[in-house]
């Protein structure tokens, strides 16, 4: 008895997770209905064939085995990289210093809006659950700050989840690359005069910087609100309206991806929806996410594909940026069902051509979550050209559709 709970003690510690500790899952399924039993009790990290791998909580677990115990495989502790020890120092481990925290991200948004003022304005969507601004920018050619013509839009955002880092490192290299090379490079010079590009590198301050405090990382993934019964967080990419709560997402409140009490529940989540809602110019939305390596379209929440010329123009986008970036492109809910996420809502309220990246590793054999601060730099050169790509198309979306 002493010895369990001593390692309970000593899980506890090692992942500073309240809940107990983290377990790796090894899941094999076969079909969609069994992925889509998986993903309606825990976030699926990846999907090789017939196995699913995940990194879940000790409820996640329980209900696992509790409602599809047949399916699990293979489950172990998970043991977090990081020191031991418990200090609140935020920031990352040493060795991935390069990613930005939050405040060295908020630094480089002003330090760019000082630098270009001509081109660049400040934004700000909202606050967190625990009151940290939801800044952004926006960047367009100096005429149109002055023109109440139409100006077509494009957003940017990155890091709904905590964990996935690199997902804020893309959109921030990103929008300095068109800042650095606006009056050098002519077609940056065309992009940016002749679009509004909205970057909001990190929605989820709160959740990212939980995540990596102590300087060791904790495998969160949600935002930081205190739930019901103690627990924390809403999973941010499942609390859209569109489709939510009807598959691919949970009710219980400890779950890595719960749904949220009603849709929009969260401040996050309704700063995007403000904000869109808001800038009626904005035809194109890509969200960062990580990992796998896939360009993700509609619909993520049934299997059905988004039907007509706009399915084309989905498909067509996404095949063309792929060569790019060689990510693999794909109907969100190829792999499993889930509901509430940023791009159905997108394409099913406002008809916006909305994609998600995933973006390095391509497995969790390749770092998973935390693949270090190697893959910044090639991560952000595969998807300049896709970003790009994007940038000019909307204008006119439809317009990839013409031979
Ligand atoms: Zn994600």
């Amino acid at each position: 008895m002493r010895k369990l709970i001593t390692m309970a003690l000593a899980a506890i510690f090692m992942t500073g997770n309240a809940f107990g500790a983290m377990h790796f899952v090894h899941l094999k399924a076969k079909t969609d209905i069994e992925r889509s039993k998986i993903a309606n009790i825990i976030h699926i990290d990846q999907v090789i064939e017939d196995s699913i791998y995940a990194v879940v909580n000790e409820d996640d677990l329980k209900e696992l085995k509790k409602e599809i115990g047949y399916l699990l495989i293979e489950t172990h502790v998970y043991v977090p990289k990081g020191p031991k020890n418990n200090s609140e120092e935020i920031e990352f481990p040493k060795k991935d210093e390069k990613y930005h925290t939050y405040k060295e991200t908020m630094d480089v948004l002003d330090e760019m809006a000082r630098k270009y003022p001509k081109i660049v304005t400040s934004l700000s969507l909202g606050t967190s659950v625990e009151g940290r601004e939801l800044k952004g920018l926006r960047i367009t050619g100096p005429r149109n700050l002055k023109s109440d013509a139409f100006i077509p839009g494009i957003f940017f955002v990155g890091a709904h989840h905590a964990r996935e880092h690199l997902s804020t490192e893309v959109p921030l290299l990103l929008l300095k690359y068109l800042l650095e090379n606006y009056g050098t490079d002519q077609r940056i010079t065309d992009l940016v005069n002749g679009r509004d590009i909205y970057f909001v590198p990190m929605l989820n301050p709160d959740g990212a910087m939980h995540d990596i405090k102590g300087r060791k990382y904790k495998m969160w993934r949600k935002n930081r609100i205190e739930n019901s019964k103690g627990s924390f967080g809403v999973d941010l990419n499942r609390n859209y309206s569109y489709g939510w709560g009807t598959g691919g997402s949970s009710r219980r409140e400890t779950s890595d991806v719960f749904m949220g009490p009603k849709p929009f529940s969260e401040p996050e989540t309704q700063a995007v929806k403000k904000f869109v809602e808001e800038h009626a110019n904005i035809r194109i939305i890509l969200s960062f996410h990580t990992f796998s390596e896939l360009i993700l379209y509609p619909w993520g929440g049934k299997k059905d594909g988004v039907s007509g010329k706009d399915g084309q123009v989905f498909t067509k986008m996404a095949e063309t940026m792929s060569k790019w970036n060689k990510y693999k492109p794909m109907q969100a809910s190829g792999l499993y069902v889930a509901t509430g996420d940023t791009c159905d809502w997108a394409y099913g309220e406002h008809g916006i051509f909305c994609f998600t990246f995933e973006l390095s590793p391509k497995s969790r054999w390749r770092g998973g979550f935390y693949p270090g601060a190697k893959v910044i730099e090639p991560a952000f050169q595969a998807n300049i050209l896709p970003a790009l790509y994007l940038i000019d198309k909307a204008a006119d979306p439809y317009g990839v559709l013409k031979k």
